[in-house]
């Protein structure tokens, strides 16, 4: 699941890499992949990319002439940098920019599901899509100075953290590790935070994302790998010791996804695995 210092990472090493690259076509063999139909994906074709960038989760491809590829990893999407064309029976790829000097960009997804997306834009068009003007203020490198009154509504801080209009770029994975760090139980409402316990997730936020794109920036190369080496140290690990305090993990187990904590760092020792006791617990 790409989140921020997963599409950052991949940003910041295609971007290097690509800028001032030509590219030659663009093919979007995805069933849906390509949101957008005007311009067509062929005006890219003789066109220099500028820079690569992220917003939230999202990657924008900046090319000359004033257009921009927006793209939506989703929950099994990589964007990689190859050396040779794929051949078109890879049934993983949803868009394929070729350079001219004959690497390939390539959106891959793994899974049966095809939810990643793109969009070709018109640059001034950009920050008034849908999907970028709703965004949050970026949770990196400096967490929103106004994060309390974000996170004023009673919602558990599970959910209210990933809400990408609250803040961008957290999703399932990191969240844990935050709120583990910050030694705040996934269930305690954002209006229920003190000064201290904001500051501690404030600065939670900020560490957990910054060692996750420092460990990237000595592990990943390109073209970027299938599978991230992600240093999660509690989101997922439940039944293993906290490597805090020791303590056994626990997870809540949702239909699509797992929450996981320390009962002792984080919820005051009670155990929950069921999310309907989960309300009980903040
Ligand atoms: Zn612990």
């Amino acid at each position: 699941m790409p989140e921020l210092p997963e599409v950052e990472i991949t940003a910041r090493l295609i971007g290097a890499a690509v800028a001032g690259a030509e590219i030659e076509s663009a093919l979007a063999p995805g069933i849906n992949t390509l949101k957008t139909f005007a311009p067509p994906l062929d005006a890219l074709a003789g066109r220099r990319i500028e820079r690569v960038r992220r917003r939230g989760k999202q990657i924008i491809v900046e090319v000359e002439g004033g257009l921009a590829l927006l793209l939506h990893l989703m929950s099994s999407g990589r964007l990689q940098l190859f050396d040779k064309r794929a051949g078109l029976r890879d049934r993983t790829s949803r868009l394929l920019v070729r350079i001219a000097d004959g690497r390939e960009l390539r959106l891959r997804e793994f899974g049966t599901k095809q939810a990643a997306w793109v969009k070709l834009l018109e640059r001034d068009a950009l920050e008034g899509d849908e999907s970028l003007a709703r965004l949050g203020p970026e949770a990196w490198p400096e967490p929103p100075a106004d994060l309390a009154s974000r996170l004023s509504e009673p919602r558990p801080l599970h959910a209210a953290l990933r809400d990408q209009r609250v803040i961008a770029g957290i999703g399932r994975s990191w969240v844990d590790e935050i709120l583990w760090t910050a030694r705040l139980s996934p269930f305690k409402r954002g209006s229920d935070l003190d000064a201290d316990e904001l500051a501690a997730l404030s600065e939670a936020i900020a560490s957990t994302l910054e060692r996750a794109l420092e460990h990237y920036e000595r592990t990943v190369a390109l073209p970027i790998p299938d599978k991230l080496p992600m240093p999660l140290e509690v989101h997922r690990h439940e039944g293993e010791p906290c490597p805090r305090c020791g303590t056994r993990l626990e997870a809540v187990n949702y239909e699509d996804y797992v929450m996981s904590y320390c009962p002792s760092c984080q919820t005051e020792g009670r155990t929950l695995k069921d999310r309907r006791l989960s309300r009980l617990l903040k």
